[in-house]
């Protein structure tokens, strides 16, 4: 038999690239748009009819072309983006792969006209189904034009499953906003039919989101920073009350591309847990900056998809920015136009920021629960005041009723449970034997059984428990601020803070006014390890206002919560055998030992009988 395959004419071939390259008018202009910012221009502008089925235009001011370029930036795989494979994984451009003009050339009627500064005549190129018409000299202004003409002329199947003009507009809107916004010093405009739909000015990326979406967002953004030796988080968030029950407004760019990816849409998520309604969905606009070799663009024709090659730590990146920023949020009564979100410029190119930079990420990092693992030391001071860490354990409680059962009462954060009563263990119990099993349980052995001790329940119950006293007997001892931080209020918040001094005072927080809605921190609570004393005072308030809204709890039970939530132990966290012991010691000294804040128990209890009953004993 003879032989049958043969390669296929480059206008078929590039027919069937264009299908994955160009689905619809907007992934045409998406691909216009980043050949232009690539370009180089600062002004670029969009003219679309028939919601792109007629018409998409896209001028730019860039460097243009020469006339071989043009005719070569028809050819499939014609890139000057690129040389070689390795650098692939230094891409600073949109495109790289060098098929979008070919293969909207094979699907279209295009017509380029491109001129460069030096040169005094440009190009004029009209191509239409891959077949060149027209190549003549043009006399016009540096820069290019490229107008891409009934899409889909030739291949009517595909024509026939555009959607209607209103949904194919949404689309366009869509890619020229993620290509507006990821570029805000870059001028853009959009005109359907004749009409301006958008004249973006140069400026700022607060200023680009107030154009796109609207005056209502300039109260509305909370900026979020997080630098760290991977990958540096920028941008902003809206505050929570802005949240929406549609999707639509989320962005990522990593490098400037907009990418979707809904891990990392789950990361901030995360972050507004609690703020939001499970169904809302939150504003933001984020920039990442990551090497470039730790990515990989080249997943999908579109480029929309992205593949990290730790995801994880960048989703802890992203948690962490956003947590941080609407910790801070109720600080920031409207954005301040003159935050300079300065995107380009790289930190790592000054020796002296990137020093600053790897600081703050040693303390940024090492304060996020995630990374606190293994740091046991100054643990002691935790346990410091109940039960001295140096002396024979003593489980015993030291209280009035220290030879009753313990008896539990249900409450709004335990609702009807009544739990058994169960004895307290006694010291002869203790045999010493105590270990940490996930880092999250503490095993303790005693003569009837064992102990298996929630090491996060336990130390919230510890220290609510301990918080309340304090606020009963009003003397709980502080220690000073090294560096006592300035903290600017709303005003409901300081009027807040305000109805809570005496309280404050009580717990061990040295506050005091210091001008207009703005407190200064002298002293926090000395038994809580804490690295950041604005962030636990401000994540104190913000507890103590969700407890309010959630559980209409009385001033000084919320107090005594908030901060037990907020400065207890985690699950992930290290403790050495005497913290352990201590930690159990602490909580069978609680007046209800049995349950955590949120209701959840604190411990359960294996006894001997249980025990021989799994072996059938
Ligand atoms: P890619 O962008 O992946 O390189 P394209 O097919 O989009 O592939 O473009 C091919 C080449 O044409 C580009 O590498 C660039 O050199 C040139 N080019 C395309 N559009 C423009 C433009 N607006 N201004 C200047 N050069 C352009
Ligand atoms: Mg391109």
């Amino acid at each position: 038999m003879s032989d049958i395959i043969q390669l296929l004419p480059d206008a078929i071939a590039n027919q069937i690239a264009a299908g994955e390259v160009v689905q619809r008018p907007a992934s045409a202009l998406k691909e216009l748009l980043e050949n232009a910012v690539d370009a180089g221009a600062t002004q670029i502008q969009v003219v679309v009819k028939e919601a792109g089925k007629q018409l998409i235009q896209v001028i730019d001011n860039g460097k243009g072309m020469s006339a071989t370029d043009a005719r070569m930036s028809f050819e499939r795989h014609a890139t000057s983006k690129i040389r070689n494979s390795t650098d692939l994984f230094t891409i600073r451009t949109f495109g790289f792969r060098g098929e979008a003009l070919a293969s909207i050339a094979a699907v279209a009627q295009v017509e380029l006209k491109t001129k460069q500064a030096e040169s005094e005549l440009g190009t004029l190129i009209q191509i239409e189904g891959s077949e060149v018409k027209k190549q003549e000299p043009f006399a016009g202004n540096v820069g290019t034009a490229v107008s891409m003409k009934n899409l889909f002329f030739n291949v009517p199947a595909r024509r026939n499953f555009l959607k209607s003009n209103p949904v194919e507009m949404r689309h366009i809107v869509d890619e020229f906003q993620r290509v507006a916004l990821s570029y805000p010093e870059i001028g853009f405009s959009l005109f359907q039919q004749d009409l301006e739909v958008y004249n973006l000015t140069p400026g700022k990326l607060s200023h680009r989101i107030v154009q796109l979406f609207g005056k209502s967002y300039q109260g509305q953004l909370v900026p979020c920073e997080e630098l760290t030796p991977h990958v540096n988080v920028k941008g902003y968030v809206g505050k929570p009350e802005n949240a929406k029950k549609t999707r639509g407004e989320q962005f990522f760019f990593v490098n400037n591309r907009y990418i979707k990816s809904s891990y990392l849409h789950h990361a901030v998520g995360n972050a507004f847990e609690g703020l939001i309604q499970p169904d809302q969905h939150p504003f933001y606009v984020l920039f990442l900056e990551i090497d470039p070799s730790h990515i990989d663009i080249n997943v999908h024709p579109t480029k929309t998809e992205i593949k990290f090659d730790d995801e994880r730590t960048v989703y802890a990146v992203i948690r962490s920015a956003v947590k941080q920023a609407l910790g801070s949020h109720h600080v920031v009564p409207s954005i301040d136009f003159s935050y300079d979100v300065n995107f380009n410029e790289k930190w790592d190119q000054d020796p002296s920021k990137k020093e600053q930079v790897d600081r703050e990420y040693s303390y940024k990092t090492f304060n996020t629960p995630e990374f606190k693992k293994a740091s046991t030391s100054g643990w002691e001071k935790l346990f410091e005041s109940n039960i001295p860490v140096n002396q024979p354990q003593d489980y015993t409680r030291k209280t009035e009723s220290e030879d009753t059962e313990v008896l539990t009462f249900s409450s709004k954060a335990n609702p009807d449970q009544i739990p058994d009563r169960i004895p307290r263990p006694s010291a002869e119990d203790s045999t010493g034997t105590t270990f940490q099993v996930e880092l999250s349980y503490v095993v303790a052995q005693m003569s009837t059984g064992m102990l298996i001790v929630d090491q996060q329940a336990a130390h919230e119950r510890v220290l609510y428990e301990r918080y309340l006293r304090q606020l009963k007997i009003a003397q709980g001892p502080s220690q000073q601020c090294l560096f006592p931080p300035i903290i600017e209020l709303g005003s409901s918040d300081f009027a807040l803070v305000q109805d809570l001094l005496p309280e404050l005072h009580s717990l061990g927080f040295m506050v005091s006014e210091f001008g207009k809605d703005t407190v200064i921190i002298q002293g926090v609570p000395a038994d809580i390890q804490v690295k950041n004393e604005k962030e636990l005072f401000e994540g104190l308030l913000e507890q103590f206002k969700n407890y309010k809204n959630e559980l209409s709890l009385d001033k000084r039970e919320n107090l005594a919560r908030s901060l037990a939530r907020k400065s207890a132990l985690k699950k992930g966290q290290k403790l050495n055998p005497q913290e352990m012991e201590t930690l159990v010691g602490q909580l069978f000294a609680c007046q209800n030992p049995n349950f955590g804040l949120g209701g959840n128990k604190s411990f359960v209890k294996l006894d001997l009988s249980s025990i021989h009953s799994f072996f059938g004993k």
